[in-house]
């Protein structure tokens, strides 16, 4: 029987590892991790990651053939094929600060398969699978350590083979995604190999063969990186039309139909993806991917790449940044002393993840400007509300508050900034909200969800991105 080990039980390494396990019966599947809390809530009813369709995935192999458990040793020894799926955060001191990735976790993880292989059988080797989004050439270093440690320990050279096989599935649909992914791919040295081959055919138990691509390590490596650049060039795109929209009276839905509905631009009926002006990207992955990709353009000297692919996180800080200007200038250049409720503080709706997501600068925008913040959204508790803004707060001294619901975000409110798309911002009764606020009663709608024709009828000032103005924002500066 084949044994599966995956180091890391977070976003990654959880739902992917079920999945495997949900397909393949016969597998034994154990997701290890250094946080006992973390295995402790996979283990319970309340799963510590927020996905649809994955209590049902997890319920129906967890104890059969899914094991959760804090001793990474002991299934690492054990495994046949162990992932490796740790956080690799942007390096936030030291060389490269901002902008490298910190592979000082994944690093642990590479130690604890070398130390486990002096302790496998002799002649037992051991296929290492690259999860974690990491810089091109990393499975070298991988290969490096293992070798390091294997010598003369009876395992003998060779006895490991790194693979890469990335994940891309997006956060909100990972089951979705990971149950009919648009493809897999697996990088090895050699695609001929038995490695590359013996994880094809874990994934063939599920995943039709023309969608499994096998590649070099270094174009596997590479992949999710310049998968998660092309994504946030494209939301950067339209948000910089957003902004050239707001000054001449375009609108910028109008735009994406038309450029959507263009094959070349929209491809595969799918137009629309990605081509939703908004407040900025955000989660964990995007933004930290395109400075990695800028990272290694600079080390290899193509200066002109790194420029490119940090525009496009430059032009995200430009709409987060222009967003709060916006507001602070349509509220007479003043947002000191003033209530303005937050609603949604998650970087999407679907996920219950606050990493990086631009409502979270929005707020701190506002804080610092003086404003009275009031927080809802209804998956993110007020904890977690609380240690998103702390930076922000410590500066001004001013806490914000966490509200119940909208209708107590927006209760004396003189602006209410929507920041995620969640359904229920769409249906809330706008007549209550407005009721409770002062006047002006200002709605700045940072994801295109609010009927603004409506919202204008009841008589609220609606600024909308990338949207034709409202009358009493005409006359305003874009920016305070
Ligand atoms: P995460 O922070 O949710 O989980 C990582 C886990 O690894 C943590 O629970 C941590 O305790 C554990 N860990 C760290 N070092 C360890 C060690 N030495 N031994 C055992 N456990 C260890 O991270 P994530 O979101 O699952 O991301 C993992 C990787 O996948 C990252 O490189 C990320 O960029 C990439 N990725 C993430 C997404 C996403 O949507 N979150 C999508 C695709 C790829």
């Amino acid at each position: 029987m084949v044994k599966i080990c995956c180091i890391g039980a977070g976003y990654v390494g959880g739902p992917s590892m079920a999945v495997m396990a949900l397909k393949c019966p016969a597998i034994e599947v154990a997701v290890v991790d250094v946080s006992r809390p973390r295995i402790d809530a996979w283990n319970s009813d309340r799963l510590p990651v927020l996905e649809p369709g994955l209590d049902a995935v997890v319920r129906a192999c967890r104890g059969r053939n899914l094991t959760f458990s804090a001793d990474v040793d002991l299934h690492v020894v054990d495994a046949d094929i162990v992932f490796v799926s740790v956080n690799t955060p942007t390096k936030a001191r030291g060389l490269g600060a901002g902008r490298a990735p910190d592979l000082a976790y994944w690093e642990s993880a590479a130690r604890v398969v070398a130390a486990a292989a002096s302790r496998s059988r002799p002649g037992r080797g051991k296929i290492v699978v690259e999860k974690s989004a990491v810089p091109v050439r990393t499975a070298e270093a991988m290969e490096r350590i293992l070798q390091a440690h294997v010598t003369g320990s009876g395992v003998g050279g060779g006895a490991f083979q790194v693979l890469s096989n990335p994940e891309f599935f997006s956060e909100g649909t990972a089951v979705r995604d990971l149950l009919c992914p648009d493809r897999v791919v697996i990088g090895g040295r050699d695609t001929d190999t038995g490695a590359v081959r013996a994880l094809a055919d874990v994934y063939a138990h599920w995943v039709p063969e023309d969608r499994i691509v096998t590649t070099g390590l270094w174009s596997a490596e590479l992949a999710k990186l310049a998968a998660s650049a092309l994504l946030a060039q494209r939301v950067s795109s339209v948000n910089a039309l957003s902004a050239l929209c707001e000054a001449t009276g375009a609108d910028v839905s109008d735009i994406a139909r038309a450029v959507g509905s263009d094959g070349r631009v929209g491809g595969g009926g799918c137009g629309r993806w990605f081509l939703d002006a908004g407040v900025g990207f955000g989660g964990p992955s995007l933004r930290r991917d395109v400075l990695n990709l800028a990272y290694a353009c600079e080390g290899h000297g193509l200066h002109e790449a790194a420029e490119y692919w940090r525009q496009v996180v430059a032009v995200n800080e430009y709409q987060k940044g222009r967003f709060v200007r916006r507001v602070v200038a349509s509220m007479l250049g003043t947002v000191a002393g003033k209530k303005v409720a937050v609603l949604g503080l998650v970087f999407k709706k679907g996920v219950r993840d606050t990493r990086e997501s631009p409502a979270v600068d929005v707020c701190r925008g506002l804080l610092s400007d003086g404003a009275r913040v009031s927080v809802y959204d209804p998956v993110v508790g007020e904890t977690q509300i609380r240690m998103d803004t702390a930076a922000a707060e410590v500066e001004v001294e001013v806490e914000v508050e966490v509200a119940r619901d909208a209708y107590e975000a927006a209760d004396g409110a003189h602006g209410l900034c929507v920041l995620t798309e969640w359904d229920e911002f769409r249906t809330l009764d706008y007549h209550r909200v407005f009721d409770g606020m002062m006047r002006p009663a200002f709605v700045f709608d940072g994801r295109n969800v609010v009927d603004a024709g409506e919202l204008r009828e009841i008589g609220f000032v609606v600024y909308a991105v990338g949207k034709p103005q409202d009358a009493w924002l005409n006359g305003m500066p874009a920016v305070a």
